[in-house]
């Protein structure tokens, strides 16, 4: 799981536990155990596995103990006779000169790297410079047909550097309708500001960062975009990106828009309806060493055969990797096992594996099981299959992903990330109101999480994507208990040495989502429809033009 968004959310303050029962029974019905869950993980978060980070020894074992399982549970290898797919990647350290340096305002500007601003590039070259490049206020930096939205309307960004804030126009707008108020679209996601500035051919790109709209701090943004960063390797050696791109603190923002007079709420201005670009007067300079390493991981993929529709295909994802090994924790460990992030998801999709190739009746359409690298870096195992694919994009169904599933048995709520983007959460709501369940969504929707794990990556090619999680309200423990389980391991294990597997980890959660999704998958396998996107989603459009 690359962020915690599940767990940024929890509020604050003491959980009360009352009335804890232990009810480890599970209904005899269900195809999927919290049994055979568990021992999936306790192998995959074994110290032997030496915290699966891609490139090392630990790798070479995860996906040699993932490939063979899903041997065992019948799959064919899913990539012409093999198991693994190459994901070949570039490890770019990208080192900012000491300072930015603002000419041509009234006081010339001299940014400190990292506290003032971070910058990177991901073009594959020893070194790129902006010099003096005339800097330009693109507003949210968003062009989203659907919303009849263009910052970059008539405006030529070439050689230039564009700033934008973080976040859409609608958030904190007061209107619900517009874009999605206040729950983020893809177009608030800061990877989309990238993206888009290139398309546009800018030569940089500068996010004004604001806590607020961005749902975490600045300590967030310096720490994780300085040092190594990987990226998949591109032809064009990610020519076609910004030459650089980056963040600058909210000071420094309010600073430069103040050089052309904006002093007052500058994201209010930027969402008027008949907002325009405006070019700053000020210009930017600053040069970027990069070192490069480029290196190749592995997906993980296997095929069940569609006895009928071999060629729609229902795709299950989960990432296998973690943080692999770091400096001892004051217990005196230093491996990151992922048990929960993500051994617990591999281990689902193998269950759910077994269990198809189990069914007296094998599914009409192809059933596909992808464990994808380095999810922890980027979402990169998943990107690379997405714009990869070994089956077609538009005859791929759906994607069904787990990531980091909960550790705290049963719920009576079910978490869809993103709700209300696409039909397969329909089919989820059936399965779970029969059984006297329901769905919930994001408690905190503008952090953008359905952006945030690998289902993203299918969305971004139109493929309908659905990532499914236990809530909070414990199905047999009464009071918070679900919540103060969530908030121990936000706190105390996640992204830490401590996420562990022990025998007496309660895997009956992990085992509820695998078999909801499993009848999830069951039931798309059978069909002969595609689901689609819902209105107002940002990837309707492109799942519509894939398909004809
Ligand atoms: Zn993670």
């Amino acid at each position: 799981m690359k962020i915690k968004h599940r767990y940024l959310m929890l509020i604050g303050g003491l959980a009360i536990l009352a009335g804890c029962q232990n009810n480890k029974s599970v209904p005899a019905e269900k195809a999927i155990t919290a049994a055979e869950i568990k021992k999936y993980i306790s192998a995959l978060a074994n110290d032997s596995m030496m915290g699966r980070k891609p490139f090392t020894a630990g790798e070479d074992k995860a996906i040699k103990y993932i490939s063979e399982q899903f041997k065992l549970a019948g799959l064919e290898p899913g990539n012409n006779g093999s198991y693994f797919q190459d994901v070949p990647m570039v490890q770019i350290t990208s080192t900012p000169s000491p300072a930015m340096e603002i000419t041509g305002g009234k006081t010339p500007l001299s940014l400190h790297a990292t506290t003032d601003f971070v910058t990177f590039s991901r073009r594959e070259v020893d070194s790129v410079a902006l010099k003096n490049s005339p800097l330009i206020f693109a507003g949210y930096g968003v062009v989203a047909p659907e919303y009849h939205w263009n910052d970059y309307a008539g405006l030529d960004v070439k050689g230039k550097t564009v700033v934008v804030l973080v976040n859409d126009p609608g958030f904190k707008n007061g209107d619900p309708t517009f874009f999605k108020g206040d729950t983020m679209t893809y177009y608030g996601r800061w990877t989309y500001k990238y993206e888009e500035a290139a398309r546009q051919g800018a030569a940089g790109v500068l996010i004004i960062h604001q806590k607020e709209p961005a749902s975490y701090g600045w300590e967030v943004v310096s720490n994780s975009n300085t040092g190594a960063k990987l990226y998949l390797q591109q032809k064009d050696k990610h020519m076609n990106r910004c030459k650089v791109e980056g963040w600058i603190t909210e000071d420094m923002g309010k600073k430069l828009l103040a050089e052309v007079g904006i002093t007052g709420d500058f994201r209010a201005l930027a969402r008027k309806k008949d907002f325009k670009a405006i070019p700053l007067k000020q210009s930017v300079t600053l040069t970027i060493n990069n070192q490069l390493k480029y290196s190749t991981s592995h997906n993980v993929i296997g095929t069940l055969k569609g006895s009928s529709q071999p060629g729609e295909y229902v795709l299950y994802t989960a990432h296998w990797d973690h943080l692999g090994v770091g400096k001892p924790n004051a217990k005196g460990d230093s491996i990151y096992n992922g048990a929960v992030d993500n051994a617990d998801g591999v281990a689902a999709i193998i269950s759910v594996a077994k269990a198809f190739n189990m069914a007296k009746e094998k599914p009409k359409r192809s059933i596909v099981f992808l464990a994808v690298t380095a999810e922890e870096q980027g979402l990169l195992g998943s990107e690379y299959y997405a714009t990869h694919p070994i089956y077609p994009v538009n005859k791929t169904v759906a994607d069904l992903n787990m990531d980091a599933l909960g550790d705290y048995g049963e719920t009576k709520d079910i978490a869809v990330t993103g709700k209300g983007q696409n039909d397969l959460e329909d089919y989820v709501d059936e399965i779970v109101k029969a059984q006297g369940l329901s769905t919930v969504g994001d408690r905190h929707p503008g952090s953008g999480s359905y952006y945030r794990s690998d289902h993203f990556n299918f969305a971004k090619v139109g493929v309908p994507a659905l990532d499914i999680n236990n809530g909070s309200i414990s199905a047999v423990h009464e009071g918070s208990y679900g919540e103060a389980k969530q908030k121990d391991y936000g706190d105390n294990r996640y992204h830490q040495q401590a996420d562990n597997y022990t025998d007496t980890m309660d895997a009956t959660g992990m085992a509820q989502i695998a078999n909801i999704l499993y009848e999830v998958g069951t039931k798309l396998g059978n069909e002969t429809i595609f689901p689609g996107w819902k209105n107002g989603s940002e990837f309707k459009a492109i799942r519509e033009k894939s398909m004809k």
